[in-house]
């Protein structure tokens, strides 16, 4: 059986080792004669996975003891309503970084609870660079400022986490999170949907400061309130068991290969692979502004020259699948997150120097 390199934005691919294990021991769990997915969320031996993923990911993102992990349902997309349901317990108002489609989903939404003000942005030139964010910039009195650290449909990337001093930074990192090492204390919250990075779709993990737990509206809903999940080990109600368990190996995957400080090693070889082919072409283009590239999702143009429907066919039919860049942008985005081996990457660019030659 042939395995394609998939380069989809999300659900993205997974690690060949671990669906390897996934199907081994899908049938039975650990001699229980039951899959993970048929056993009680309230069963000993989930008890064991979730609190081995929980682990596993505390470990590899180096989180501080004052931070809960929070395993929930609703993606990336909820945490755009339940950031601000939880937050605003102040003055009410938050200040947001607007680097992109996903940015403007979040502000849209924290709009109907507080008063949100956009600090920066890049929009006036196509969301292709992340705007300079200063402490001087951010209002004292805010409930948290929100950035997006990896734009995953523009293809850009905080290189550097903003200094909020005393007002809590909440990320949204869906699209980079695991990919590099972080400074977990730089945060007050960090939100991730599990298909980019972590796993399979349906969970969303969350990883948030205690302090700011417990300050949601009487009114909250209680499946929206951090408290709710906080207290019961986020097993309120029945938790998406099988994707606990899918990112419980990828997290085993990731301490193998030697953790984060391996991981992003090896993503900054990929992604160099992409551009330095890109920059020393003059067939194909990167729309980015180099400071603000990311190295998860790399979008890439031929200028002037109406090809890419035929390179994103031609490609598909080599093994690699999904290059189509995301609607709002056109072109071609290849999503190198870190399951996409190095080989995958020199068999996009060997394609692409094919498809050159062919087309100049
Ligand atoms: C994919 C993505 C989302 C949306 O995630 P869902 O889990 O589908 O809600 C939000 N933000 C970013 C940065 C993403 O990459």
């Amino acid at each position: 059986m042939k395995r394609a390199y998939n380069f989809s934005a999300g659900p993205s691919m997974l690690p060949q080792a671990v669906l390897e294990k996934a199907q081994k021991e899908l049938l039975s769990y650990q001699d229980s004669g039951m899959s993970v997915m048929e056993l009680s969320h309230r069963s000993g031996l989930f008890t064991e996975v979730i609190t081995g993923a929980e682990q596993l990911l505390r470990d590899l993102m180096d989180i501080p003891d004052n931070y809960k992990v929070l395993f929930l349902q609703g993606g990336a997309s909820q945490q755009f309503s339940m950031v601000p349901l939880n937050l605003f317990r102040n003055s009410g108002k938050a200040d947001f970084v607007n680097t992109g489609s996903w940015s403007k989903k979040a502000i849209k939404e924290a709009q109907k609870f507080g008063d949100v003000r956009v600090i920066a942005s890049s929009e006036d030139e196509k969301f292709t660079y992340i705007p300079q964010v200063d402490k001087g910039m951010i209002d004292p009195e805010a409930d948290y400022v929100h950035i997006t650290t990896n734009n995953t449909i523009e293809g850009t990337a905080f290189r550097q986490i903003p200094d909020t001093g005393d007002v809590p930074l909440v990320a949204d990192m869906s699209s980079n999170i695991l990919s590099e090492e972080m400074d977990i204390s730089k945060f007050g919250l960090i939100y991730a949907g599990a298909q980019k990075n972590i796993g399979s779709a349906g969970l969303t993990v969350v990883i948030i400061r205690e302090d700011l737990i417990g300050h949601a509206k009487e009114n909250c809903p209680v499946m929206l309130n951090y408290q709710t999940h906080s207290d019961s080990g986020s097993l309120y109600n029945t938790p998406p068991t099988f994707a606990v368990y899918m990112a419980k190996l990828v997290f085993e995957w990731l301490e193998e290969l030697g953790g984060l400080k391996a991981m992003e090693k090896i993503n900054e070889e990929k992604a160099a692979i992409l551009y330095d082919y890109i920059e020393q072409s003059d067939f194909y283009g990167s729309p980015v502004q180099k400071d603000s590239r990311s190295i998860m999702n790399i979008p890439f143009i031929i200028p002037g020259r109406d090809l890419d429907a035929a390179f994103v066919k031609q490609a598909q039919e080599n093994g690699l699948e999904t290059l189509k860049g995301h609607r709002s942008v056109g072109g071609m985005r290849a999503s190198i997150y870190n399951a996409m081996p190095k080989e995958g990457v020199e068999a996009l660019v060997g394609f692409m120097k094919d498809f050159e030659y062919s087309n100049k």
